[in-house]
């Protein structure tokens, strides 16, 4: 059992209050994986001061420079992968081709932004006045607060944390409170490249005691919050009010679209990858599929009988395919879940139950689960669950489809599986998310492009790399005029 602390001004320091919390693991509740500080707002008041004494420094501090050091973070997050990723798979329960994978979008963030140190261009344009010249350049926003979720432990605090620093940026992360230690290692991996003091502090705490805090305090300049859309909403309403930059990555409901003509062996594969892998915990599963009426039953049939086959246990074990969801609260949303969509009507045609027997005694594990029958406007085809769900809708034709897919409060990621050129071009037009997948399932983004979606999916701008993606969320503009005419020069007015 790791015993954690919080890191300030380059010192592991417990809370001021000296309380802590626990990280259980979720396949096996006897398993305390860490203790953590439950820190209070003294603490964040402490964290904010070391990360704002720090800026000047760092936002000087050559880009390049700042890109060795997580040059050095990638090559030892590389080094520490396999511990990393068991790490991952005891605390969120994910099993562990997956928890290696969540640790692997990690290096590739950090290589990915140490390379950013030598880039981070702006433009240089031709000014319409002799003797002088105009360019627009990056420059840090100041301190910002990291806030983020427990199903990516080292992924998403990685997906902020190494643009932020590369930025010139200084940052107080508060990663969730249910998945503290995978965040930690990451940090102390961050602490051993070679970061300053003060430029990386990590405070742990329970979001409802210290997450708001953080956010709105007068020593943070951005906010930067992966989460539930309901926090995510909150914090964007509070954040806007004092001027404060906030970009919010929330919940999905994500489609996958099958036509009539999609090659239904590779369509199964997906959905099966893409509605239970992690458990179907994950902001792009595909928690909806949309099935052309012609193949709907010879589709469901093939379906059901691939979820059949998965096997549910403890994410350290090689046979497991679907791990347990994250906590009790999850657990008992999962199931109510279940229950509204039979209110509903929706028919229950696998799963449904928690499961107890053998070896998942001791976790929080729910079969995977299947409903058919399921009309586009019920809550089990609208809401997330966030759990291992999915809801089977029949469409007519592909513009039925598209509107199906579309008739959601949600638009972060979406897919379409189908061979006629036609129907993929539609989809990639029409559909209303941040991200379209043609062939492929609704997750598997890649680092190297932006991430995040629209209505309630994403506030701000967005993550990753790429045009568009968090360097435009780390960093403002600056746009700068230099005369070298000796004399005053008027835009628009000189004639000559
Ligand atoms: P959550 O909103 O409960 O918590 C997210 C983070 O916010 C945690 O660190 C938590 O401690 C903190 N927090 C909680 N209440 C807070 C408050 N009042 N003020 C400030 N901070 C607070 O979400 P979760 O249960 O950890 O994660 C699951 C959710 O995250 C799902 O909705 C999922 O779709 C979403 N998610 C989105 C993306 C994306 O990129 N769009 C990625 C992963 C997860």
């Amino acid at each position: 059992m790791a015993v954690i602390k919080n890191l300030i001004n380059g010192k592991w320091v417990e809370s001021a209050s000296g309380k802590t919390l626990n990280s259980i693991n979720p396949a096996n509740i006897d398993e305390v994986v860490g203790v953590v500080p439950a820190s209070s707002r003294p603490d964040v008041d402490k964290a904010v001061e070391a990360a704002r004494n720090a800026f000047e420094k760092w936002r000087l501090t050559p880009a390049p420079k700042r890109g060795e050091i997580l040059f050095r973070a990638a090559e030892l997050i590389s080094k520490n992968k396999e511990e990393l990723g068991r790490l991952v798979t005891r605390e969120m329960g994910k099993v562990l081709p997956e928890g290696l994978g969540d640790v692997q979008e990690a290096i590739d963030m950090a290589y990915y932004m140490a390379g950013e140190g030598r880039r981070l261009s702006g433009e240089t344009v031709p000014s319409e006045l002799p003797f002088k010249d105009c360019k627009s350049v990056r420059v840090p926003i100041g301190v910002f607060a990291l806030i983020t979720p427990w199903n990516f432990p080292t992924a998403i605090p990685a997906w902020k944390l190494f643009p932020a620093l590369i930025s010139g940026n200084t940052v107080v992360f508060k990663p969730s409170s249910y998945t503290p230690v995978a965040a930690t290692r990451l940090v102390e991996l961050i602490v051993e490249a070679g970061i300053p003091e003060g430029v990386l502090n990590l405070i742990h705490g329970a979001g409802e005691e210290i997450g708001e805090y953080l956010a709105t305090h007068p020593g943070i300049d951005g906010v930067s919050f992966t989460g539930s859309t309901a926090v995510g909403e909150k914090l964007a309403k509070l954040c806007g009010g004092l001027d404060k930059e906030i970009s919010c990555e929330m919940g999905g409901k994500n489609p996958i679209i099958v036509m009539e003509d999609a090659k239904l062996d590779l369509a199964v594969e997906g959905a099966i990858w893409g509605g239970f892998g992690t458990t179907g915990q994950r902001c792009t599963a595909a928690s909806r599929l949309i099935v052309h009426e012609k193949i709907h039953d010879k589709f469901l049939e093939m379906f059901i009988s691939a979820a059949k086959g998965l096997k549910l246990g403890d994410g350290l074990k090689s046979d497991t395919k679907v791990g347990p969801v994250i906590n009790e609260s999850q657990m008992k949303k999962v199931l109510g879940y279940i229950e509204i969509g039979k209110k509903e009507g929706a028919k229950l045609t696998l799963g449904g139950s928690a499961r107890t027997e053998g070896g998942l005694k001791k976790g929080y594990f729910i079969e995977p689960t299947i409903f058919t029958e399921v009309k586009p406007k019920m809550r089990v085809a609208q809401e997330e669950i966030f759990g291992p769900v999915v809801s089977i809708i029949k469409a007519r034709d592909i513009s039925d489809a598209i509107n199906i897919a579309n008739g959601i409060p949600y638009g972060l990621s979406s897919s379409i599986y189908a061979q006629d050129v036609n129907y993929t071009a539609i989809a990639e037009r029409d559909l209303d998310a941040g991200i379209v997948y043609i062939n492929a399932p609704t997750i598997g983004a890649e680092i190297q492009l932006p991430f995040g979606g629209t209505k309630k999916s994403g506030l701000g701008r967005k993550e990753a790399g790429g045009r568009g993606g968090a360097l435009d969320m780390f960093t403002k503009w600056k746009v700068i005029y230099r005369d070298y005419s000796g004399r005053l020069q008027k835009a628009q007015i000189d004639k000559e």
